[in-house]
């Protein structure tokens, strides 16, 4: 028979049109609100849609008035079936769209001759003076919902700012208070472990030793990526600027890494770097940057991957890409960290560089640099990016989709201004 969509908050009323229709000969799909109702409706093309007013966030008339823009069912017929049965309510339901009207409560055995009528053509009209009358009202009461909405919403954005100002400080301050008694510990565990000093301590002893201070090397680390975000987001990132040779940055990087890389049997092979301009940055703060990169490569791909990284020239202007160093003002040199790993879905190639968003479940989290998909706290990226706009510079990723299996890898692309001196 027919396809019929019921838009009702009201669990026993869904029910109750259901059982009665279905019992007709027809299908009722639901919807519990008003763009849950667009959506399904949208999804569906229904041969009539049944409207209850009262339901929340958009109320019936609103979702009338949106479903009657949509092409495709310009031609399905909406009838609101409601408990709004003052006088005028009938008028308001027409004027905002509806091409019939039946009051509640449900007249179990009318129901279905009255859903046949509107099936079989039946509409329902307001004389043309009246509908403009209430049309005014209509659009009185739309802009009046508007207006509560938007100070709803900017005081909700206030709220939500001044939250994430409080975060922000308290990272701040977590951070530098946890610092200095890490840095008293770490001394005092340097100190003991040093051969020279003449403590006596037995292999177990120095196992543990040892232990401890990996532990206090990750929180070091994890300590200075948190105070790092914040600079970043104050503004206040300190950065040595000055010419340096690219190829220094990636060797040591590259350097740094190795152990990580071959802990996990993979290659880090990069280009010879050597032939391009000096470019004009924090050699400590871009380290950071691609170690950061290479490290996310290593631990993203899996064990006998390759982690590739080589570079090219490209105009500030866009997209022309040069494949020999022809040095103009305003030229970048463009770094591609590549990598064989499992990739990143389109859907998050922005959201990875929010801080502490990780695309992954939170119980894969490792100590680690190297283990397989093993994430810290999703502060790598934010920061890497944070480092580059400082310089002027950018990041972002290219990948064809997350893939655990066929592993289509990542490109991080990293654009680095040239230092001036050489452009002259
Ligand atoms: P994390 O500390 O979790 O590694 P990052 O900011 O470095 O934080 O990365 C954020 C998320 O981006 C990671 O959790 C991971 O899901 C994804 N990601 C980063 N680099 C890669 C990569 N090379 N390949 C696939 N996914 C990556």
């Amino acid at each position: 028979m027919s396809k019929i969509l019921y838009v009702e908050d009201n669990l026993a009323n869904r029910l109750l049109v259901k059982r009665i229709l279905e019992a007709a000969g027809h299908t009722v799909l639901e919807a519990v609100d008003g763009l849950e109702g667009i959506r399904v409706a949208q999804e569906t093309i229904p041969d009539l849609i049944l409207m209850d007013i009262n339901i929340p966030g958009m109320d019936g008339y609103e979702a009338t008035t949106k479903l009657k823009g949509i092409p495709e069912l310009k031609n399905t017929p909406i009838i609101a079936l409601t408990a709004k049965v003052m006088a005028g309510d009938r008028e308001m339901a027409l004027t905002a769209g509806c091409d019939g009207y039946i009051p509640k409560p449900i007249d179990v055995d009318m129901l279905p001759s009255q859903v046949d009528e509107f099936l079989g053509g039946k509409r329902e009209e307001v004389p043309a003076a009246q509908e403009r009358v209430y049309l005014r009202q209509y659009s009185q009461q739309l802009v009046d919902r508007l207006e509560n909405k938007i100070a709803e919403l900017t005081r909700a954005n206030a709220e939500l700012q001044r939250m994430d100002e409080l975060k922000s400080r308290f990272i701040s301050i977590a951070a530098h208070e946890l610092r200095t008694p890490i840095t008293v510990m770490q001394g005092y565990l340097t100190i003991l472990l040093d051969p020279s000093s003449g403590f006596l301590l037995d292999d177990k002893l120095i196992e543990i030793l040892k232990g401890m201070e990996k532990g206090i090397d990750r929180l070091h680390r994890i300590m200075n990526d948190m105070l790092d975000v914040t600079k970043i987001e104050g503004g206040t990132l300190d950065l040595h600027l000055g010419p340096l040779a690219i190829k220094d940055v990636i060797s040591r990087a590259i350097q740094e890494q190795q152990p990580f890389a071959q802990q996990r049997h993979q290659q880090i092979i990069a280009d010879d770097f050597s032939g391009y301009p000096l470019v004009y940055g924090d050699s400590e703060r871009m380290l950071q940057v691609f170690c950061n990169l290479i490290n996310n490569g290593i631990k993203y791909t899996p064990d006998g991957g390759t982690i590739r990284i080589y570079g090219r020239m490209i105009r500030a202007d866009g997209d022309l890409r040069m494949t020999r160093p022809i040095v103009s003002q305003g030229d970048m040199l463009e770094v591609i960290v590549e990598d064989t790993g499992i990739g990143i879905d389109p859907d998050d190639q922005e959201r990875i560089f929010l801080r502490f968003y990780e695309v992954k479940d939170p119980s894969l989290h490792s100590t680690s640099q190297s283990r397989y998909l093993g994430g810290g706290i999703g502060l790598g990226l934010a920061i890497a990016r944070g480092i580059m706009e400082a310089h002027g510079g950018q990041v972002w990723v290219e990948s064809e989709g997350c893939d655990h299996e066929r592993c289509p890898g990542s490109k991080f692309h990293v654009t680095i201004p040239l230092a001036t001196s050489v452009t002259d």
